[in-house]
């Protein structure tokens, strides 16, 4: 058995939990090994505290699923069967009764819930997710390894961005070149749609991009990400495109403050609390608190937004092997709008961005 399912399985002990069915293409994908997006069709894992999990997929991806390492059974089922009669006769060959599951309750549809009700007709269900996601929220070495090779791509994708800034360009057409430029590198997921956001737009937190061109004294915002083996980065950077007024510049240098001081105050011990404090301080103190609608950032890993949330009051206790996302911003509407976001690895001793793209103002002059 991996490690990830002994863990679960050692929770299902301490809780008497005698089976855990799992659904979320994510927390399969992390238990398992294998990532599948069967749309409607039915995915899960079942894991017992002794018995053998087994998964249950689309029969046209056992072959898939097989070689992707997973040694245990794959219950495979055809367009024609139902699902549920299979997963039905595999859990009553492991154990005759279940008095409490877990599933993963944010994920889990009515209809299947339904099902579950009829297999298990005197269980009591409890939530999964929790523990699923203090376990993801520490990366080992192989995680980490992953996610430092999505985040030079998306330091490259930065960068060529920039490059392709030119007066009358709309914002598409830049968003449109630096993803093609991706592709020719292999890559073929975003963590989720790109954003390049010109002048006014940019001080909408979550703009959409769109046919606006951009001029001359615009502050241009690139938030983006990449998938490399399932997992994702996120980085934003604001570029000055031509010479940007005071008024922008005192903007960008207080969310550049901001974003260092969290950086720095990251390290194992403090809590999310006081890291995001760190930084919603010091744009309050210039004045901008009212500017500064968000937390100060998310876990991320298999899923863009994870644990941890660092939020003003979330006590949670930093960990070496945690990788979050430190984003302050400010949105002035009509004036300007800054965000800079790193994603950060607690280590033994501080935290390392793992996203390198410079964070002095870049003045380009394409
Ligand atoms: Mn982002
Ligand atoms: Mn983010």
């Amino acid at each position: 058995m991996n490690q990830r399912i002994e863990k679960l399985q050692t929770w299902m002990r301490d809780h008497d939990v005698e089976v855990s069915f799992v659904t979320s293409s994510e927390n399969v994908f992390y238990l398992s090994g294998y990532y599948t997006d069967p749309h409607e069709r039915l995915l899960a894992l079942a894991v017992f505290q002794e018995q053998e999990p087994f998964l249950v997929l689309p029969s046209m991806e056992v072959h898939d699923a097989k070689n992707s390492g997973w040694e245990h059974e794959i219950i495979g089922f055809s367009d024609i069967d139902n699902p549920w009669d299979l997963v039905e006769k595999a859990i009553q060959q492991r154990i005759k009764k279940v008095s409490k599951a877990a599933i993963e309750k944010e994920h889990m549809n009515v209809e299947r819930y339904e099902q579950l009700l009829g297999l298990f007709p005197h269980a009591v269900f409890v939530s999964a997710e929790e523990k699923l996601r203090m376990l993801r929220m520490i990366k080992d070495e192989k995680e980490i390894a992953t996610i430092q090779e999505a985040c030079a791509l998306a330091d490259y994708a930065i960068e060529f961005g920039a490059s392709e800034l030119k007066e009358g360009k709309t914002e598409l057409e830049v968003l449109n070149a630096l993803e093609y430029a991706l592709k020719q590198k292999g890559v073929t997921e975003m963590s989720f749609s790109t954003m390049v956001l010109s002048g006014a737009n940019a001080a909408s937190p979550h703009g959409n991009p769109g046919t606006t061109r951009i001029q001359k004294g615009d502050l241009v915002l690139f938030d983006l990400g990449v998938v490399v083996d399932r997992y994702c980065s996120d980085i934003t950077r604001t570029v000055a495109f031509g010479d940007i007024n005071d008024k922008q510049k005192e903007i960008y240098d207080t969310v550049l403050k901001a974003q260092l001081a969290a950086l720095e105050a990251s390290k194992p011990g403090v809590t999310a609390a006081e890291i995001d404090l760190t930084a919603r301080r010091i744009i309050a103190d210039a004045g901008y608190g009212e500017y500064f609608p968000h937390r100060l950032g998310h876990g991320l890993g298999i899923s863009i937004h994870e644990y941890p949330s660092l939020t003003e009051t979330n006590p949670l206790v930093m960990e070496t092997g945690m990788v979050f996302t430190i984003e302050p911003g400010i949105y002035v509407p009509n004036v300007a709008g800054v965000r800079i976001e790193d994603d950060v690895l607690i280590t033994s001793d501080g935290a390392v961005a793992l996203t390198k793209y410079p964070k002095e103002l870049q003045i380009i002059k394409n």
